[in-house]
């Protein structure tokens, strides 16, 4: 569960080509990073995978099922973005129960999976408090905790991280780096932060101008970069 193949994926938006014949296969349970310059179409990648927007172009498989037509919210996966998009006017729990409280499942199940996620996420003490009231860090946590209580397949983030300061930066990225341990979930990462891409990364995809420059773990590009260009964004010497 959790393997995602694109295979020459396109997304224009009017005259505007975005992606440009991306070609990737991600495994099961693995943790792959996006970096590349602002623009280059990480985030609009991320949302054609969960399918918040629609190919131009290609095809999207999931778990070899095909999903070009499926919605997103029967794709069975999880986006996580760097504005929280929590809702102001909930608790913390009834942010985290929203989503499931609109599908079938039982009451039992849903207060199951928010207390497993509070546990796992350590913010049991403060369910009760609206996200007006909680610290960055701790609205981040809420907002991946709404992510694992649908237990998605794949994890998407958006620069989860971005907009905490550094020393919390640091300290939720080991959080999530032993929550994929612990999940076993696959994980699609975006990030600009060299050093989150270098240490979280199964694998590091580098993009450039909507296209794929160069694929390889962290070691790889580190020692072997296909140009200059890789070489910039990975802080190998050139
Ligand atoms: P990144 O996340 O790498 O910074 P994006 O995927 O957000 O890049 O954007 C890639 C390009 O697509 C940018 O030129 C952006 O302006 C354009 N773009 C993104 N979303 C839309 C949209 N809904 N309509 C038109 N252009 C868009
Ligand atoms: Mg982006």
């Amino acid at each position: 569960m959790g393997e995602i193949k694109l295979t020459d994926v396109k997304k224009s938006f009017g005259a505007l080509a975005v992606l440009k014949d991306i070609d990737l296969h991600i495994r099961h349970g693995e943790f792959v990073v996006f970096v590349g310059p602002s623009g280059c179409g990480k985030s609009t990648l991320l949302r054609t995978i969960a399918g918040l927007e629609k190919v131009s172009g290609g095809e999207i498989e999931i778990d070899g099922k095909r999903v070009n037509e499926v919605t997103a919210a029967d794709r069975g996966l999880a986006m996580v973005f760097q504005s929280y998009a929590l809702y102001p006017h909930m608790s913390v729990r009834q942010n985290l129960a929203f989503g499931l409280e609109n599908s079938n499942m039982p009451k039992a199940e849903i207060t199951e999976r928010i207390n497993e996620a509070a546990r796992m996420l350590e913010i049991e003490a403060y369910m009760d408090r609206r996200p007006g009231q909680l610290s960055g860090g701790q609205r981040q946590r809420v907002a991946i905790g709404r992510a694992i209580v649908r237990r998605p397949t794949a994890f998407l983030l958006d620069e989860p991280l971005s907009n905490l300061d550094a020393e919390l930066r640091v300290s939720t990225r080991a959080e999530l780096a032993a929550l994929h341990g612990r999940l076993g979930s696959t994980m699609i990462y975006v990030t600009h932060d060299q050093v989150e891409a270098m240490t979280l990364a199964h694998r590091i995809v580098v993009m450039r101008a909507g296209k794929i420059e160069q694929v390889g773990t962290p070691l790889e590009l580190y020692n072997e970069p296909a140009n200059r260009f890789v070489a910039g964004f990975i802080g190998a010497p050139h």
